[in-house]
């Protein structure tokens, strides 16, 4: 019976030590948490998006960070399978907006839960806080792991599943990255991907909490549009974050890489269903309906309570001014700033902050049909390890699962 080492009990170590099992391999599953899938717990704001419903081009698109190496991987375990896996283990699922999985009970623990009771199950045997810092060697070929104070885990086939840099606390410190490059792996460049963006304007700071839903945000450089989402956003105390911003943070890292930090700003559209004369007409309404008022009292039907105060600030149209003295060329002003409110980006936020790191053990050195690395036979990479990153929407579970699955299956043989 082949011996195999799982390091690292996430979505893709949880993976590949199922499969290696099932496949007939003894298995040990090597976590230096005191439990599974910590982040995984964390994943899809506690409801655990395992996957996306698209198809696999559609997966490969969504993974920018090369999807295309995922190819083999996703035909071998493609999303459908993650689902049939997971019903097997009585996890029903639903897929909501945007082709998103999730369990039908909106629980991250139920899936962590389910595949913990089926490692059990089929007989993996899984160490908790036991960190592996190296591959163990002897007379020249992998022979297994050696975990922090000098203990020695032997097998034939080691699998390297320790995720990546972002969110520490669940675990994923990088430790991978410094076994692989001791295993004479390069690493390309980690860099934050998924994550939130701090801003100049300090002003930010008072509208910490709000939510926009539905506005659309335009990245750009210059002349240069980097990109643009539609949907939520969010503000923090140190700048914007949410769906839509965390999706713009890659081409925005990019272009910060590229550039030497070029300056790069966002643009929402605070009312991207009006064109400019509709929206024009909307507010000739509202300013009829307050005309007696202030200015600054004349938005309450058009922007959210805590935004009318900076936005008022912001406008180069006298506050203290009552809404029936507003000139036509004021209202364009207005018009003009809902449909273009700026904001100027700084930098990104941390790795440590980032939903997944960019970057990771070069792929090149991988084969991506058993995920085997081409420079120590028998060691296997998968999931965030590798230099791989999706955007949101299940793409980065799918791509843990996959590899992980062709990992352990190729440990296995
Ligand atoms: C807040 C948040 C929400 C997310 N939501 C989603 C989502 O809904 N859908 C989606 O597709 N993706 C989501 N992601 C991304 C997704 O969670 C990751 O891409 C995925 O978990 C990567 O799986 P992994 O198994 O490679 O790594 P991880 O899940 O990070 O697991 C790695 C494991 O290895 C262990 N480990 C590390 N070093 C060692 C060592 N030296 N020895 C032993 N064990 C070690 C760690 O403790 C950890 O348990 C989210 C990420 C975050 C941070």
């Amino acid at each position: 019976m082949k011996k195999v080492i799982v390091v690292g009990g996430g979505a893709a170590g949880m993976m590949a030590a199922a499969t290696a099992r099932e496949r007939g391999a003894e298995v040990t599953l090597l976590e230096k948490n005191k439990r599974l899938g910590k982040k995984m717990l964390i994943t899809g704001k506690g409801r655990c998006n395992i996957t996306n419903a698209g198809s696999i081009d559609d997966i490969i698109k969504n993974i920018p960070g090369n999807g295309r190496f995922l190819y083999s991987s996703l035909n071998r375990f493609s999303n459908r399978d993650v689902i049939d896996f997971f019903h097997r283990l009585g996890v029903e699922t639903k897929v909501e907006r945007g082709a998103r999985v999730f369990p039908q009970s909106n629980r991250a623990m139920d899936v962590v839960e389910a595949l913990k009771n089926y490692l059990e199950k089929i007989g993996v045997r899984t160490k908790y806080e036991t960190k592996v810092e190296e591959i163990h060697i002897t007379e020249g070929k992998l022979a297994g792991v050696i975990a922090h104070g000098g203990k020695t885990f032997s097998g034939e086939s080691v699998v390297i599943a320790t995720g990546g840099a972002s969110y520490p606390a669940t675990g994923s410190t990088g430790d991978g990255y410094i076994i692989a490059q001791k295993a004479g792996h390069r690493i390309t460049p980690l860099k934050p991907s998924l994550v939130p963006l701090e801003t100049l304007e300090p002003w930010v700071k008072e509208l910490q909490g709000l939510s926009l839903k539905n506005v659309k945000v335009e990245a750009t450089a210059g002349e240069k549009v980097l990109g643009y989402e539609f949907g939520e956003m969010l503000f923090t105390h140190f700048g914007i974050s949410g769906p839509v911003i965390l999706s713009l943070s890659k081409p925005i890292a990019d272009y910060f890489e590229t550039s030497g930090h070029g300056t790069v700003q966002v643009h929402i559209d605070l009312k991207p269903a009006l064109t400019i004369e509709q929206l024009d007409l909307r507010i000739q309404r509202d300013f009829q309906k307050y005309s007696r008022k202030y200015l600054s009292n004349a938005f309450f039907d058009l922007l959210p309570k805590s935004l009318i105060p900076v936005f008022v600030n912001i406008l180069p149209v006298p506050k203290e001014k009552f809404v029936h003295q507003i000139t036509r060329e004021e209202r364009n002003k207005i018009v003009k700033l809902l449909k273009n409110f700026t904001l100027t980006i700084t930098k990104t936020r941390p790795i440590a902050e980032a939903i997944v790191t960019a970057g990771g053990v070069c792929l090149k050195e991988i084969n991506p049909k058993t995920m085997e690395s081409k420079i120590v036979p028998g060691l296997y990479f998968a999931g965030e390890v590798l230099d791989i990153d999706g955007f949101t929407g299940g793409y980065n579970l799918q791509a843990a699962f996959s590899t992980g699955y062709t990992a352990g299956f190729s440990a296995a043989e």
